[in-house]
This record gives C-alpha cells, sequence and structure tokens, in this order.
C-alpha cells in the first residue's frame, strides 16, 4: 500500500497557558507524515517550503522513510507561517496570523510516481490546491481522507464543497462541523456534511475524543485523560495521520477497522500534546505507540451486566 500525504509544511509560533515557542517547525503535513510514519514505510509527501526550512528536518523526515519527491522547495520565498494562542482552559485557541507565503501560488505536481497512491490524506490546505492533487491521481485510489478547518470555510467554501464531493472521509472538529453544516446537534451536522459526499465522518472533539459516522453507525472514542497537555497543535493532523497510517497497514475498510484506526489516530495525537511542536511525534517507538493503545483499550473497555435476562 502507499500513502500519498499532502498539506502545510511550516513554521508555527505557539503559545500556551504553559510556555512559549517561536517559529519552530509544524505544518499540518508535517505531523501527518510523522504519525503515518510509524505505520507504513511507503509514505510519499506533497508539500512546498521556502528556503528557509531547515534542511536537518527535511533529512530527518527522509531517514524516518518518508518520500520527498513531491516536495517543492522555493528559492528566495518563505514558507507557510501560521501564529496561535491557546486559551486558559486549552480548548480553544485564536489565530494569531496566517502568512500563505509560498502558499499562495503552490501548484503541486504530483511526481509520475505518486500516481498511482492508494491512500491519500489531504490535510489542511486550501481546497483547489486538494482537488488538484485529486485530479492527477491515475489510478482510483481505495481511500481518500480530508482534513481541513475554519479559516478555509470562511474564505473558499465554494471550493471547499467541490472538493468534498469527492472524498470518503472527512475530518473536522466540532466547531467546524457545526460551521459547515449550519446544524448545532452533532448528529444532525453529520448527516448534513455526509449528504455533501463523505460517506464517513470523523469529528473530533479535542480532549473529549472523537466521532466516527458512517451511515447509522456512530462510534465514539475518548481522549486519553493526560495530567499535562503542553500543546495541543498538530493533535488533529497526527490523529488523521495515525487514522491513514493504521488503515493502509491493514488494508482494511471495514467499519470495525475504521473503528480501530480512530483509536489508533486518538493514541498518537495524545502523544504529540505532550511536548511543544513535533517534538514528541518525531520521537516515538513501537513499544510507546502499544503501551498507548493498551491505555485505551483499558480506558474503553467495560463489562456490562445486562438488566435484561
Ligand atoms: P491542528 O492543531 O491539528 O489544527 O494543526 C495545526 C497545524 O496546522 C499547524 O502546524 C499549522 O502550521 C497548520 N495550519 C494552521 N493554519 C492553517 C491553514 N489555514 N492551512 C493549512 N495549515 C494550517
Amino acid at each position: 500500500m502507499s500513502i500519498l500525504t499532502v498539506g502545510t509544511v511550516a513554521f508555527d509560533s505557539i503559545e500556551t497557558p504553559f510556555g512559549k515557542a517561536d517559529r519552530i517547525v509544524g505544518g499540518a503535513c508535517t505531523y501527518i507524515s510523522w504519525a503515518a510514519s510509524y505505520f507504513h514505510k511507503d509514505i510519499r509527501l506533497v508539500a512546498v517550503v521556502g528556503d528557509d526550512f531547515p534542511q536537518f528536518e527535511l533529512d530527518a523526515m527522509r531517514s524516518q522513510g518518508i518520500n520527498l519527491d513531491g516536495l517543492q522547495i522555493k528559492e528566495g520565498e518563505k514558507s507557510f507561517f501560521w501564529a496561535g494562542k491557546y486559551h486558559e482552559n486549552m480548548n480553544g485557541r485564536d489565530t494569531l496570523a496566517t502568512e500563505l507565503n509560498v502558499l499562495a501560488d503552490f501548484d503541486p505536481v504530483l511526481p509520475d510516481s505518486y500516481k498511482d497512491s492508494q491512500y491519500i490524506m489531504l490535510g489542511n490546505l486550501t481546497p483547489s490546491i486538494q482537488m488538484k492533487v485529486i485530479e492527477q491521481l491515475t489510478v482510483k485510489p481505495k481511500l481518500i481522507v480530508l482534513d481541513t478547518m475554519n479559516f478555509w470555510m470562511d474564505i473558499a467554501l465554494d471550493d471547499l464543497k467541490a472538493v468534498i464531493k469527492k472524498i470518503d472521509v472527512l475530518t473536522i472538529n466540532d466547531e467546524e462541523a457545526r460551521q459547515l453544516s449550519g446544524e448545532h446537534s452533532l448528529v444532525k451536522a453529520a448527516r448534513v456534511i455526509r449528504e455533501m459526499g463523505p460517506k464517513y465522518l470523523v469529528i473530533k472533539k479535542g480532549e473529549h475524543g472523537a466521532l466516527l459516522f458512517h451511515g447509522e453507525e456512530i462510534f465514539f472514542a475518548p481522549a486519553l485523560p493526560l495530567e499535562q497537555v503542553f500543546d495541543p497543535t498538530g493533535a488533529g493532523d497526527t490523529f488523521a495521520g495515525g487514522f491513514i497510517g493504521y488503515l493502509a497497514s491493514t488494508d482494511d475498510l471495514s467499519f470495525e477497522n475504521m473503528k480501530r484506526a480512530v483509536v489508533y489516530g486518538s493514541a498518537l495525537a495524545s502523544c504529540t500534546v505532550e511536548k511543544f511542536g513535533i517534538e514528541k511525534i518525531k520521537s516515538l517507538s513501537i513499544d510507546d505507540i502499544n503501551d498507548r493503545i493498551r491505555t485505551f483499550e483499558k480506558l474503553m473497555t467495560v463489562n456490562m451486566e445486562s438488566l435484561v435476562k
């Protein structure tokens, strides 16, 4: 199996109640690719950076097996930059700056060797660019997952709706689901959004877990209660990377396996938030991930006594 990962590779300035980090490496595609790389070895990245992006970060991705043939490096230009500040309760955040820089006129070109990719992870990015990636695929993929955010709903809603029509799974957070559907109830929102195209919808609720909707079924996975969350940045992208990485490595798209993928995504996201930026997601071992999965299993399992005999 092969996973195509698309999205921002960027610099972030982040402020949380626990500290500040200035111009550290981030970006949706960075988190996605690192997370997916623990499950799968054929990861093909499509993104753009300026010549300000640190070479050692690219080398680290390459040594993890992430294929960077689809990464464009623009001489004399600056990488995408995002700055955000989290609220005291860490659940909400304000975007302080979004500088598109190289992203403003990014024209994604898929190397020929990427065009038959089977699992497609369209990370948070300009919706028209996500669409251009889909249009270059020469073989129908097994699964297309798309992640987006309110920023694109505000400035490019029509393009977003056009690309959502073409995908299988949409991952967004609860507020974004409400904004996109115009419905407050997440169950109603899920129905409205699935009528827009995707058969599956994942609604991420931060420290309150994630919901998976498909047909008449709903699955809920909690988030791991953690003693300390340092920086929630990238939790959603890490979730997406773990989710698609697990699905591609098992090559099983049954609803039961999708549920497992939600738990794997949640487990990896719980690691990312324990350190600033990509520090933790870059340094996981398979034992770390298995430990988290066992902890999730305990958290989620209950042997119920039925009242009806
Ligand atoms: P998350 O916390 O999962 O929403 O992802 C945060 C990451 O998304 C950061 O590393 C940012 O660089 C990146 N990001 C922030 N805003 C945007 C945007 N409008 N488009 C694409 N990526 C973004």
